[in-house]
């Protein structure tokens, strides 16, 4: 992310440990995901087990490259190689042009959720999710009519969207990662929305 945006990240720094998904907002494959460690010394403890057969009972921050004592998956493959070769590859300006452009996506979204008369913003989004809820039509079951309006919507098969509670009240909600997605797609879903509604 490029200076903008850093706000959003107030505050990690007092975090003794980080969980990192990479395939979010990083563009990776799914399953490439760290933990960062302020102290690397923490990051034998999480995952520390009991194996004489495997482990000799060395310090195991002088065996570092054993993977098998920092993480859950010991001989699997070393995840992390991945990202550390994307990022080398590629630098990080290309990652915090698509965060800025995901983020610009997003709030163009919301934009066009509150100016529309029969949808409404469940919250002001503070990152790539949108929360949204379809006002039109006949509303004597707000909740009813959100569920059924995201079954049709699967089902035409042009959009995947999920559902989630806020206050109680059930909203669509929808996550913004495809770097190609524009704006006027998203146009096309709350018009779709409408003519599934009055189907
Ligand atoms: C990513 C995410 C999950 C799923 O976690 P994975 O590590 O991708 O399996 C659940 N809840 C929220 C809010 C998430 O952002």
């Amino acid at each position: 992310m490029h200076d903008g945006h850093r706000s959003l990240l107030t505050g990690i720094y007092r975090a003794d440990s980080v969980v990192w998904d990479l395939h979010k907002m990083m563009l990776m494959p799914a399953l490439i995901t760290g933990v960062i460690f302020r102290e690397n010394r923490r990051s034998y403890e999480a995952f520390a087990q009991e194996a004489s057969y495997l482990f000799d009972g060395d310090d195991p921050e002088k065996g570092w490259f054993n993977v098998g004592s920092r993480t859950m998956e010991c001989t699997k493959r070393a995840l992390g190689t991945t990202a550390y070769v994307l990022l080398q590859a590629l630098g990080t300006d290309l990652f915090a042009d698509y965060f800025d452009q995901a983020l610009r996506l997003t709030r163009a979204f919301a934009d066009l959720v509150r100016g529309a008369e029969d949808f409404e913003l469940g919250l002001e989004p503070a990152c790539n999710i949108v929360c949204f809820r379809y006002m039109g039509g006949d509303g004597h079951d707000r909740n009813a009519q959100q569920l059924w309006l995201r079954s049709q919507v699967l089902k035409a098969g042009n959009f995947y969207i999920v559902q989630t509670r806020l206050r109680g009240e059930v909203f669509l909600r929808l996550t913004l990662i495809q770097p190609f997605t524009t704006l006027p797609m998203l146009r096309d879903l709350l018009d779709e929305s409408r003519a599934l509604d009055g189907a």
